[in-house]
């Protein structure tokens, strides 16, 4: 059964999440409080995470750092759940490690569709076992990316950028259709949500001083690159 962690501390919004996500056949967690999340998601290892940005004791953005960081737990799915709307702050969210942002209110269909389409995009589909390119590879049995000798650690919406530009080695690749095979087109993500986690990826790919494999080509997309050296942001 899919286990899902709802961190949330408002009463109201806990009843409405935990109903429908039990509708749809989710087994649920609720946990209303910052400081318990690192040791209940050790110990019960969700699915995915519903994780709201304004909490008692540790504040969501933390707390989803935390995650990331943390070596049992960084594949885990997160969706922020926030009161705020602005941009900087989506950004933020998405550059802490959030796969998906929600802005309160939102709708619950809308919400429910999101999380389906982030449990399906984090069960890798490979057409083959592993993928190379130049010194990268991904291991899809045992779920690892490296870079040489050097273990890469990736999120799963970053894993499954790599693994669609890897499919495709020198392809440009453009964001609308990056974001239509690692986000699914139904659901409604901006452009810009590319460009974040494809920064994400090209930080953790280069983390060792390596050179950029993405080539930012302007207007059209991105591509793999032996020879990436240019940097232009889109
Ligand atoms: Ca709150």
């Amino acid at each position: 059964m899919t286990k899902i962690f709802i961190v949330e501390d408002e009463a109201g919004l806990v009843t409405l999440l935990k109903y429908n996500l039990e509708k749809q056949g989710y087994e649920t967690i609720v946990i209303m409080d910052g400081k318990e999340v690192m040791p209940m998601a050790l110990t019960e290892k969700p699915d995915l995470i519903l994780l709201d940005w304004m909490l008692p004791s540790i504040p969501g953005i933390d707390l989803c750092r935390e995650i990331r960081k943390t070596y049992e737990l960084r594949n885990t799915p997160i969706i922020m759940l926030t009161a705020r709307g602005d941009e900087a702050d989506k950004v933020k969210g998405l550059s802490f490690g959030a796969d998906d942002y929600v802005t309160k209110p939102f709708s619950v269909p809308e919400l429910m569709a999101r999380i389906a389409a982030l449990l399906r995009r984090v069960q890798p589909t490979p057409v083959q076992d592993n993928l190379r390119f130049g010194d990268v590879e991904m291991d899809f049995a045992k779920r690892r990316v490296t870079r040489g000798e050097r273990a890469v650690h990736l999120g799963p919406t970053e894993f499954r950028l790599l693994q669609f530009l890897m499919e495709k080695p020198g392809d440009v690749l453009s964001r609308e259709s990056l974001l239509k095979s690692v986000w699914g087109g139904s659901i409604h993500v901006e452009l810009r949500t590319v460009d974040v986690h494809i920064r994400r990826l090209r930080r953790a790919l280069n983390e060792g001083g390596e050179s950029d494999i993405i080539r930012t080509v302007r207007s059209a997309g991105y591509a793999l690159d032996l020879n990436a050296c240019d940097d232009e942001e889109l």
